[in-house]
């Protein structure tokens, strides 16, 4: 179908486009958060409150930028082995500071077994900075955020869970989130889980969401093993 195509290729393009400015727009801001943070080192400051309003504030255009930035790398398509559990525990870390400021609590249920997939470790990231960022917005304070990594009893797949105890999502809008710019924030963008659904389906793995108003989201990946033999 053409007009398909045609819907495909301008989605790419966007992406392509949002990806190139977030790249554009990096650079200006890390020096940016660099001066201002040493404005901020002195408490005494009569600035000192608006310096750190705009620490803060720099931080999340930061954030809302690395939602594109892999896409604006050009993509080798060679695949290598990536220890997802261990991606999954740099982005974690990567999230510490929103963490704690809105008293989330991190629960890491298991030790990471055997994690090992082919794919392309900054996409795989990606995907666990996009659906890490939705499941902090999800709680407006004091929750929790739990990360489950298992082996399929068959050890073909490998289970990854992202559990917030968010504000959820109605079961007739859980399609519609993975639709480009579907978004309930004011501060939205509505492409984080396109992309993450795209990097999901480009390395064979699966997505499904389990959600219940009010009471929170369940975001359910499954990759395919690799084993070398
Ligand atoms: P954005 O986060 O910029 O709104 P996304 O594509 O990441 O865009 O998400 C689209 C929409 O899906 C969100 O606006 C929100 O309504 C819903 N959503 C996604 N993840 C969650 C979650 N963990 N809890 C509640 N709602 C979610
Ligand atoms: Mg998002």
């Amino acid at each position: 179908n053409e007009n398909l195509i045609l819907q495909s290729e301008k989605l790419k393009l966007v992406g392509e486009l949002a990806a190139g400015v977030a790249h554009e727009i990096r650079n200006p801001m890390t020096v940016i958060s660099g001066y201002v943070q040493m404005m901020n080192e002195n408490p005494d400051s009569p600035y000192y409150e608006y310096t750190k309003l705009i620490q803060s504030e720099t931080e999340r255009i930061e954030l809302i930028l690395s939602e594109f930035l892999v896409l604006s790398r050009p993509q080798p398509n060679q695949f290598i082995p990536v220890n997802l559990g261990e991606a999954l525990n740099e982005v974690a870390t990567f999230f510490q500071y929103e963490l704690q400021q809105k008293a989330i609590s991190l629960n890491i249920s298991n030790e990471y077994p055997h994690t090992i997939i082919l794919g392309n470790k900054n996409q795989i990231k990606q995907v666990f900075i996009n659906l890490f960022k939705n499941a902090i917005e999800a709680i407006p304070e004091n929750g929790t955020i739990t990360l489950e990594v298992c082996v399929g009893e068959d050890g073909k797949d490998i289970y990854i869970n992202i559990i917030d105890t968010g504000c959820g999502i109605p079961s007739h809008l859980t399609e519609r989130i993975f639709e480009p710019f579907y978004t309930t924030k004011t501060k939205g963008t509505g492409l984080g889980m396109m992309i993450v659904n795209k990097i999901v389906q480009d390395h064979k793995g699966t997505i499904k969401i389990k959600s219940q108003q009010n009471v929170g989201t369940e975001v359910l990946l499954s990759f395919p093993v690799f084993s070398e033999y």
